[in-house]
């Protein structure tokens, strides 16, 4: 019943994108790091290397695949994406090489959801081909991770809307064609039907990036790309709102699921990249006497990096199944929310362990920027925060499971032995006798 062989066409895809990514990608990452390189559409050198690559992956089938056939893109479900994304987060450049790159991905799942046909074909179509760059800015700088301290607002001005606040780390605001921008636009209702998203063309008049902060692993502190902006009565016309006013809160929603899986998926590509460094210099370096592979406590840091890879990498697979048959109507939906928080939760953790070991077994060279690993530590905290803090779906995920929860009936627990044991001989009297 429960089958984790891939299909034989399907192995030969992930075979030639294991290839491709090691060779290609890779060399991107190598000739072009500097920080937000990948999403710069005026970095002239990098797109060159760039645009040929990108049409070697549509040859083969493989651009784009985060929308299924149901939103018009050529998918092939979660499950496959998911082994796909595995190979492609072993490298900064492949998600854009291959069309997956977030915050686009996300964006490109609602302007599928809840576009007008306008919209789509203005600003979904582009997006798609891989022409432009899209921002989500939905963070506050007051307000953090709660929706409920947003205050950068619309207002209806005859046939327009004026937004009027500030927001936080818009991703790759400095290099996008448009922003989706989520605002309040009424303060009284209730928290979900407060807000309304906005299509925003960057060269929008009153669209102010006040600075573009940098994060671990970037070089250069003052040239980040998670733009701090103000919305200085920036005006659009009424047809650029998405989705139905008041209707923000469903459709940011709607994109968050399928970030925080896709992130998940592309951890296990990193974290098997780090593991298999890992595995290289425990049987490359000598000391003591002995390969550093020969001391337990390397061995140790091994086996749980492995144990703990295999599992989040269950995990993730079986999250991506449960999403697949939410889509296809064998299960309800919300089905998988438990699950898409357990893999938010899980992928900082394991990166955090199996990124932190291997560093740690390289020694002074792990943590010099000779190596990746360093630049990866700093990034597993980024991971932990973007699409929500972790601590918040760690509560979510057990706030549900308690609402679950049946409370004992009397004193002791339901498992208390010798109420159990009593309750047994009551039904068994004799069991004990001779
Ligand atoms: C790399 C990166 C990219 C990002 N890109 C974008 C983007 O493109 N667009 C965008 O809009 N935002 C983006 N963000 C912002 C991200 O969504 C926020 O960082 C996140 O929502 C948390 O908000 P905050 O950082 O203000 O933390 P806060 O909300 O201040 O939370 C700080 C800490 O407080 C605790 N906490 C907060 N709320 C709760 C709660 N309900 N229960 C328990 N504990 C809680 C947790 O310990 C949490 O870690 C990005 C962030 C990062 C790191």
């Amino acid at each position: 019943m429960i089958d984790f062989s891939v299909d034989p066409e399907f192995q030969k895809k992930l075979d030639w994108m294991n290839q491709f990514v090691r060779e290609e990608c890779e060399t991107m990452d190598l000739l072009f790091p500097e920080q937000g390189a990948q999403f710069d559409p005026n970095y002239t050198a990098a797109r060159r290397h760039l645009k040929p690559l990108q049409e070697q992956v549509k040859a083969q089938g493989l651009w784009a695949c985060h929308l299924g056939p149901h939103l018009g893109g050529p998918g092939y479900g979660q499950v496959k994406l998911a082994l796909m994304n595995e190979i492609i987060g072993r490298s900064p450049w492949a998600p854009v090489v291959f069309g997956t790159a977030a915050p686009d991905t996300g964006n490109a799942e609602i302007l599928a959801l809840f576009g007008t046909p306008d919209q789509k074909q203005r600003y979904l179509g582009p997006l798609m081909a891989g022409e432009i760059v899209s921002c989500f800015s939905m963070t506050e700088p007051q307000g953090g991770a709660d929706p409920g301290e947003f205050t950068c607002s619309a207002r209806r001005e005859g046939d327009e809307w004026v937004i009027e606040g500030e927001k936080w780390f818009s991703s790759n605001a400095k290099f996008a064609t448009f922003l989706l921008v989520i605002a309040v636009t009424d303060a009284e209702a209730k928290l979900t039907e407060r807000m309304s998203m906005f299509i925003v063309p960057t060269d929008t008049p009153g669209i102010e990036i006040l600075r573009n902060v940098a994060i671990a692993g970037d070089f250069d502190p003052e040239n980040g790309h998670h733009a701090h902006i103000r919305y200085n009565s920036v005006r659009v016309p009424l047809d650029h709102m998405l989705g139905n006013p008041g209707e923000g809160f469903k459709v940011a929603q709607a994109r968050l699921g399928g970030g925080r899986i896709h992130h998940a998926m592309r951890t296990v590509g990193i974290c098997q990249r780090a593991l298999d460094m890992m595995l290289e210099r425990a049987v490359s370096r000598r000391t003591r006497g002995r390969m550093l592979g020969d001391h337990q406590l390397v061995q140790a840091k091994i086996a749980d990096s492995i144990i703990a890879l295999e599992q989040f990498r269950l995990l993730v697979l079986k999250t991506a199944w449960l999403i697949d048959e939410v889509e296809a109507g064998r299960l309800p939906h919300g089905a998988a929310r438990n699950h898409i928080g357990m893999c938010k939760v899980g992928l900082a953790t394991l990166y955090h362990d199996v990124v932190g070991r291997a560093l740690e077994v390289h020694g002074s060279l792990g943590i010099s920027l000779d190596m990746p690993l360093a630049k990866w530590y700093g990034g597993h905290m980024a991971l932990a925060f973007a699409d929500g803090p972790t601590d918040v779906h760690r509560s979510q995920l057990a706030r549900a499971y308690l609402k679950k929860a049946v409370p004992a009936d009397g004193l002791f627990p339901r498992e208390h032995i010798p109420t159990r044991t009593a309750a047994a001989l009551a039904r068994y009297p004799d069991a004990r006798d001779g």
